[in-house]
């Protein structure tokens, strides 16, 4: 079922059955923003949310769980996944690439149950011309430089892979025009409450 769909049904039903509705929230912004930590600091069950677990072909880190933070394939099934249209969007990021399968958005939007998408800009585009009802939330930082020392500091990549990430950072950051809210991540409490805030009045 289509989130289409879902309004078309829900639009029919008397005002007294009706459930809140449920929506997807893209949560976007330049990789080493500080996207994940923000998201873990949502109240999940008192937004009635739940988090889209994204493919990808990247290797896990040390902080990752198979089907929890994401769903690790090879570039040949993520390949074959994709040419069966599995994916509602998909990109490529740092020589990886990144999907959002379509059950993790459409099995919740069912169930009345908000999704959180976690992308990248690319990734979050699609999902914005596929599904226009989204709401989107560009996470910047206070500064480029705070990016860069946090891209540093997280030690998860390489010199030149944390160089790539922040000459595609400068680009990424010219897109934040295209959202509905553009959040500044000077504190990750503080971010995340200003996103909750956001979700709750979408929501009502
Ligand atoms: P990382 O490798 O640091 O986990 O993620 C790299 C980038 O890919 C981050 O900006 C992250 O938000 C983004 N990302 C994670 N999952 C997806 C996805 O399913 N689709 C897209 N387009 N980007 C994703």
């Amino acid at each position: 079922m289509t989130v289409a769909n879902l309004d078309t049904k829900a639009e029919q039903m008397p005002e007294s059955e009706k459930s809140p509705r449920a929506n997807i929230f893209i949560l976007s912004g330049p990789s080493g923003v500080g996207k994940r930590t923000v998201r873990e600091r949502l109240d999940m069950e008192d937004l009635n949310m739940e988090n889209s677990v994204s493919w990808t072909t990247r290797a896990p880190r040390a902080e990752d769980e198979e089907g929890v933070t994401y769903h690790f394939a090879t570039p040949e099934e993520f390949e074959a996944a994709v040419a069966r249209d599995e994916f509602a969007e998909h990109a490529g990021f740092a020589d990886h690439a990144y999907g959002t399968p379509r059950s993790q958005i459409e099995g919740r939007i069912a169930k009345g149950i908000n999704v959180m998408l976690e992308i990248e800009v690319n990734g979050a585009e699609q999902v914005m011309e596929k599904y226009p009802e989204a709401v989107s939330i560009f996470l910047v930082p206070p500064t480029l430089e705070e990016l860069e020392s946090r891209l540093k500091n997280r030690g998860t990549e390489s010199e030149d892979a944390v160089n790539a990430r922040l000459a595609r950072a400068r680009v990424e950051m010219d897109m934040r025009t295209k959202y509905q809210h553009v959040v500044v991540n000077d504190d990750a409490q503080r971010a995340a409450d200003e996103v909750a805030a956001i979700i709750k009045e979408c929501a009502e």
